[in-house]
């Protein structure tokens, strides 16, 4: 009877014991975005881990305790961006996967926690060394400055990479919606006479908010438009709206509802707490920058009233929300839901090409019309508008002045 009572006892124990020697923790998908400037790698765990990166000669090893690979590598060849062959090799406690660099590549490594419909993850980025970068800058800098420049227009697709934005019923993602509407508007601007666009992300993969604000300001941009696709708790919303930052409150529930959603993107994105700290730091001084705010809601109510003419718009005045990514102090910014992704009918729109040229079409005239009015001093346009404005003043002190 003990005998027995003691085996019953083993077993308890036993029981007890297994969660303490933890099960490894499952690395169940790796994925890679290659962005022009640096190279994500992003692991799936099903739980928290400890890791340890070691460089050597043209390689990074990655070490996880306690983890093994369930699921095969991607297909890489290596050929775009930092990112050599990636491979497994079988370790001893744990997994290993040993990364294949190009020269002068440096890696940074940051695990987050579970998000929407992430679990926990493991971030590699891989960029490159600072004094390689400069040196392939350089010349660039060297070039003569131009007397008159290009108005510059930075375009954001919103979302990106591990971020794929809101989804719609038929599996549509937002990001790909803003990266083709950015690319059309893009090439417009381009086309125009005088203006100039830069694009803040030009492929799949995930650029930060601060890293996206960063952008623009580095291409001096005298315009910051960020174009989304959203969606909202009631399938049926529907129509476009424009907001700019709000240095108060939102300027409705539904405003302030799609702000929060569009800030947590660099959690969806995946960004390291350094950086989301560096971020908040940099915003907190623009609160005050109402020259800013005044020029950024002159350019979305023109924008706003070309919208009209596509399609719904969702509110007839330009919104207010505390949008993180329109927080740049010196460069108005305007934020774009171009329609509902969550709306059948927006969403089967959305995915037309003809649809989305004619939403570029309409952003690009608002933001014409704005610099035809109000050209940054030291632009072309500027130049032309000063002109014009001479050739009227002459006209009108002396009519004949036309015919000489
Ligand atoms: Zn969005």
């Amino acid at each position: 009877m003990m005998r027995r009572l003691g085996a019953a006892l083993m077993l308890i124990l036993t029981a007890m014991a297994m969660p303490l020697a933890a099960a490894p923790v499952d690395i169940q998908g790796v994925r890679i975005w290659p962005a022009p400037d640096n190279t994500r790698l992003v692991l799936d765990l099903s739980g928290p881990v400890q890791y340890q990166l070691t460089r050597q000669a043209g390689r990074i090893e990655i070490q996880i305790s306690d983890a093994r690979l369930v699921s095969p590598l991607p297909a890489y060849d290596g050929k775009k961006g930092l990112l050599g062959k990636i491979e497994s090799l079988p370790a001893l406690d744990g997994a290993s996967l040993t990364l294949q660099i190009k020269p002068g590549v440096e890696a940074k490594s940051f695990t987050l926690k579970p998000y929407e419909q992430y679990g926990h993850r493991l971030v590699v980025d891989l960029y490159p060394a600072a004094a390689a970068k400069a040196a392939v800058e350089q010349p660039r800098e060297a070039k003569p400055a131009v007397p008159l420049r290009d108005v510059v227009v930075a375009i954001d697709a919103g979302h990106g990479g591990e971020d794929p934005g809101a989804l719609g019923k038929r599996g549509t993602h937002e990001k790909t919606i803003t990266l083709a509407i950015a690319r059309k508007l893009a090439a417009l601007i381009n086309k125009e006479h005088g203006m100039k666009a830069v694009l803040t992300r030009d492929g799949d993969y995930y650029v930060s908010l601060r890293g996206r604000i960063n952008k623009a300001r580095e291409h001096k941009a005298d315009l910051f438009v960020s174009i989304h696709a959203d969606a909202f708790l009631r399938p049926e919303a529907r129509g476009s709206s424009v907001f700019t930052l709000s240095p108060r409150g939102a300027s409705s529930e539904a405003a302030r509802w799609l702000a929060e959603r569009e800030n947590a993107a660099d959690l969806v994105g995946g960004v390291s707490l350094n950086d989301k700290d560096d971020l908040l730091a940099s915003v907190l001084l623009d609160l005050s920058q109402t020259a800013t705010i005044e020029a950024s809601h002159d350019v979305a109510s023109s924008v706003l009233s070309e919208l009209d003419g596509v399609g719904d718009l969702h509110k007839s005045e330009v919104q207010q929300a505390g949008f993180m990514v329109l927080k740049s102090p010196d460069v108005p910014s305007i934020l774009i839901e171009t329609a509902f992704i969550s709306n059948p009918r927006e969403e089967q729109k959305l995915r037309d090409a003809r649809h989305q040229e004619k939403l570029a079409q309409a952003v690009m005239k608002g933001v014409r019309e704005y610099f035809t009015r109000k050209a940054p001093p030291g632009t072309v346009l500027a130049e032309e508008a000063r002109r014009k404005r001479t050739v009227a003043q002459d006209e009108g002190a002396n009519p004949s002045a036309r015919r000489l």
